[in-house]
């Protein structure tokens, strides 16, 4: 349930709240919003409990919920969390686009495609240290070489990093360099991995299963909440279906659904969703057509020598062009996005005309 405290409570009120509700066995998380506080109050709920709590100073009222989430539901908490890496606001007005290779492969793959990406209009640059891969003969990721890369490219251009982090023992190792933790779609459902990185002090980005079902993905939210971060960043990445024709299908319908029933951010992935570079960019702007909070696009200088992912990846020229195309979609959907490009033709236009 969901203890709504009258406007104006004061901490003391709040806190004499939440002790009685952990007397009676509640787990208690109080989300501060700008009008007023809610405890979400998580626990056996028995006959009696409501009187009492309805009666303690400071109490408006008691929302049942019915949703097996509560702390990542809209209904808890109505505006749109906003979650900030550095200087990137994921979830406000601004489009938000993650860019950068599947893998990090060496030094100058990194810095080259890093300052690509950020010429090209990406403000995140995304690369896997610790590669998650179906077989175990293929590239296995640099691993802490490739986060000091990361942190290196960060350095040279000033764009913070998300990368993956695959396994409970490498949570502190990855958090000490990444701006995002990466739950990847085939660590979903690792539970002791989403409490390791709920117990972080990092946003954690987390995608979408291969075969889950949305609210099994909210639960997965839930996790990574309960356990005390609530920066998480949700990205469909495309599911499992009986079409083989693609890598995955692109659930795009599942970004408004998941906007309706929760309040995280939402971006999409539409490289792993597709598996073909030619699929990326109709999917990159129709996710952003659907209400996207942003995107996360794999791009390589040189696809065809890529050590993962390279038939998804696009090239630096590719991405750029995709990025004028977002920015007038953005544009179209009421986003802040321009892409370098765009502003470098308005500015051309300016002067001659
Ligand atoms: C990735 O983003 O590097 C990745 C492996 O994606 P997913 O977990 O969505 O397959
Ligand atoms: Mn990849």
């Amino acid at each position: 349930m969901i203890v709504v405290m009258q406007q104006g409570a004061s901490r003391t009120e709040i806190e004499e709240v939440e002790e009685l509700l952990r007397e009676m066995g509640f787990q208690t998380h109080p989300i501060y919003g700008v009008e007023r506080t809610v405890i979400g109050a998580i626990g056996d709920k028995r006959d009696g409990h409501y009187e009492v709590i309805l009666n303690i100073p400071g109490v408006e009222r008691i929302v049942p919920i019915l949703k097996p989430y509560k702390l990542v539901a809209r209904e808890v908490k109505p505006e749109t969390s906003v979650i900030h890496v550095g200087n990137v606001a994921v979830g406000g007005p601004g489009l938000v686009v993650m860019a950068g290779p599947c893998a990090v492969e060496s030094e100058l793959q990194l810095l080259t495609t890093a300052r690509l990406v950020k010429q090209g209009g990406g403000n995140i640059l995304r690369g896997g240290a610790f590669k998650p891969r179906t077989s175990p003969y293929s590239f296995q990721g640099l691993e802490e070489e490739g986060l000091k890369y990361l942190a290196q490219a960060r350095e040279v251009t000033g764009l913070p990093f998300v990368t993956e982090v695959v396994d409970t023992r490498d949570v502190e190792l990855v958090a000490r360099y990444a701006d995002i933790l990466q739950i990847g779609a085939r660590n979903m459902q690792n539970f002791r991995l989403l409490k390791e990185v709920g117990e972080a002090r990092r946003p954690v980005l987390l995608k979408r299963g291969l075969a889950a079902t949305v609210e099994e993905w909210l639960m997965a939210a839930e996790y990574v909440a309960a356990a005390g971060n609530r920066d998480v960043i949700l990205c469909e990445r495309g599911i499992r279906t009986y079409d083989n024709g693609l890598r995955n299908t692109l659930d795009v319908s599942a970004v408004p659904m998941v906007k309706e029933l929760s309040h995280l951010p939402v971006i999409v992935d539409p490289s792993h969703a597709t598996g073909n570079y030619r699929m990326v960019p109709p999917l990159a702007l129709a996710s952003v057509a659907a209400g996207a909070d942003g995107l996360m696009i794999e791009v390589h200088p040189e696809p065809a020598r890529a050590l993962c992912d390279g038939p998804q990846s696009l090239n630096p020229e590719r991405f750029a062009d995709l990025m004028v195309q977002v920015s007038r979609v953005a544009r179209a959907v009421g986003r802040a996005y321009r892409s370098p490009r765009m502003k470098v033709a308005k500015q051309g236009r300016g002067q001659t005309g």
